[in-house]
């Protein structure tokens, strides 16, 4: 079996966890691309390299493979198609494919893309289309509810992408240059909308909490809804509607995600054991889960004896489900142990 960590609550972890988290996170991710893609409900091949006719996952996957135009097709290159894909999502159009044709797969900027406000494949651009995505599929957001950054690297502990409320009224969103290489098209404009689900959370009011002794266990919540969002696994009035890139991501991507989301699980689990033995602690976290309507609505009531958890005996290991010889250990990373 080959184990990997996985952080609890990226966003809101201090500084000084976030060189232990990289080491995890190289790790991690070198071991989710060994991962044995299985047959399953996921859409494998949503990008083309037109000169041989030959689909792929990636752009990782894809730009090595798709160099050479050939004499017959002397425009070929690796493309997103929009028109051959069951995936109807993709077929939205804002300019969402001819933006990330030119971003990401390096195709000729055009004057349609320029109108766009990209220019070429600068960190800027990159910026843009993230802001497209938002606009085009993550309504009522736009990009300028948000400060949008794109910075170069791996993703961290898993997380391809951050937000960080600056002030009161100003949220940033750190997207990791990974993002755009590693993933599947459906599972880029996914990951984006778990941040959308995190941009929600920092929204929330809340009233006569102390968020000092539940920090942690807060934080991992918030994982837990992002993640259900992106898996279907709650259904819940988010203001951006359920995850409809679903069905076209990858097995794996879909695997994967659905293990992070069963980790969170039991992070929370594990960190009620702690909150439980503090009197503080524990009113805290009732009122927030009073005041959290996802919480209210969707873990309460399978949790109803959340104040009784003294100890976890579920498995620390989550398996993922294409290959069972695989699996997320979650229980390296727990705050404060
Ligand atoms: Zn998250």
């Amino acid at each position: 079996m080959t184990f990997f960590a996985l952080p609890v609550g990226i966003e809101e972890d201090a500084l000084n966890r976030r060189m232990i988290l990289s080491v995890f996170a190289a790790l991690l991710i070198s071991t989710v691309f060994t991962f044995h893609v299985a047959d399953g409900a996921g859409m494998s091949g949503t990008l083309l390299c037109s000169c041989t006719q030959r689909a792929y996952d990636t752009p990782n996957d894809l730009l090595p493979n798709c160099t050479r135009p050939v004499l017959t097709r002397p425009g070929c290159g690796a493309i997103l198609p929009v028109d051959r894909q069951s995936c109807s999502v993709f077929k939205r159009q804002n300019g969402f494919k001819v933006a990330y044709d030119a971003v990401v797969l390096g195709r000729t900027v055009t004057p349609a893309v320029i109108a766009l406000g990209i220019r070429g494949r600068g960190f800027n651009d990159y910026a843009a289309l993230v802001g497209l995505v938002i606009d085009t599929f993550y309504r009522p957001w736009t990009r300028s509810d948000l400060y949008i950054e794109v910075t170069r690297g791996a993703a961290e502990g898993g997380e391809y992408a951050k937000v960080d409320k600056i002030t009161s009224t100003r949220i940033a969103l750190i997207v990791r240059g990974a993002i755009f290489s590693e993933l599947s098209p459906a599972a880029f404009i996914a990951k984006l909308g778990h941040e959308m689900i995190h941009v929600e959370q920092v929204k929330r009011q809340y009233t006569g909490v102390r968020f000092d002794r539940i920090n942690d266990i807060v934080a991992a919540m918030n994982e837990l809804e992002a993640s259900s969002w992106e898996t279907g696994h709650s259904r819940f009035a988010w203001k951006i509607g359920p995850n409809e890139l679903w069905g076209c991501e990858t097995g794996k991507e879909q695997d994967f995600a659905k293990a992070i989301r069963s980790c969170r699980e039991w992070q929370i689990r594990e960190l009620l054991i702690t909150v439980n033995q503090n009197q503080s602690a524990q009113d805290n976290f009732g009122k927030w889960l009073e005041q959290n309507q996802w919480a209210k609505t969707s873990w309460l009531p399978r949790n109803r004896d959340w104040r009784n958890i003294r100890t976890n005996n579920a498995q620390s290991v989550i398996p993922i489900p294409s290959d069972p010889g695989q699996g997320l250990d979650c229980s390296s990373l727990i705050p404060g142990r």
